[in-house]
């Protein structure tokens, strides 16, 4: 079986949170309007104004950059504040209505567990992160989680990663780093020399144990 990256050497695996251990568009969907909602506070629009705005803000900060963007880059186009944005993400979203525990993702992670040391990185904060991953049932199985809050230096950013590999004491091919966005989550690990995994969708994050053990080296 062929494998983009090569297993022998990896001993941690780094993740994404959102759309990655977990997919769920209806909840990606109430994050997106609770940014809204953030901005047409912000800007005094009515949320169909301020849909508008965020839209197009992310269509032009993607074109200049060649890049898709993330809503606190867009945010931060805006005038608004990353910080007060999360902060009122913790006090508007309810992960809980939204996800389903899957018990393949937890037995998996489990597998992994006893081969790999696991960790989170994510542009969420801590607070959702926490209660996501509990009520994933995932609180167990990882070494360590890497949030938006810890320097608000949302990715992509070479230097969080940095500070990563170094925290976790790894060096840039034994970690993977598993994302359903190449271009925030998996681009710079890749340029610093990490293997990287794009996962979009269940069966792509459930195939990756199967990468994992099968990998050639
Ligand atoms: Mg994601």
């Amino acid at each position: 079986m062929k494998s983009l990256f090569t297993s022998a050497e990896i001993r941690g695996i780094v993740f994404d949170l959102d759309a990655t251990l977990y997919v769920c568009d209806r909840f990606a969907a109430e994050i997106q309007n609770a940014s809204v909602t953030y901005i047409a506070g912000l800007k005094r629009l009515t949320p169909a104004e301020a849909g508008e705005l965020v839209a197009s803000t992310r269509q032009m900060l993607t074109e200049e950059s060649g890049t898709v963007q993330t809503i606190s880059a867009v945010c931060r186009e805006l005038g608004g504040s990353v910080q007060e944005l999360h902060r009122f993400f913790e006090r508007t979203l309810r992960p809980e209505a939204f996800l389903v525990r899957d018990e393949r993702v937890i037995r998996m992670l489990e597998r992994l567990a006893e081969r790999y040391s696991l960790y989170i990185y994510t542009n969420n904060n801590r607070v959702l992160t926490a209660r996501i991953v509990n009520y994933l049932g995932l609180d167990g199985v990882m070494r360590g989680i890497f949030a938006i809050d810890d320097a608000w230096r949302p990715k992509p950013d070479e230097e969080m990663v940095g500070r990563i590999l170094e925290q976790i004491g790894l060096v840039p091919n034994e970690a993977l780093f598993v994302g359903d966005r190449y271009d925030v989550d998996l681009r710079v690990p890749e340029q610093l020399g990490c293997p990287v995994y794009l996962s979009r969708n269940l069966e792509q994050l459930l195939r990756l144990e199967e990468l994992l053990i099968f990998s050639p080296f």
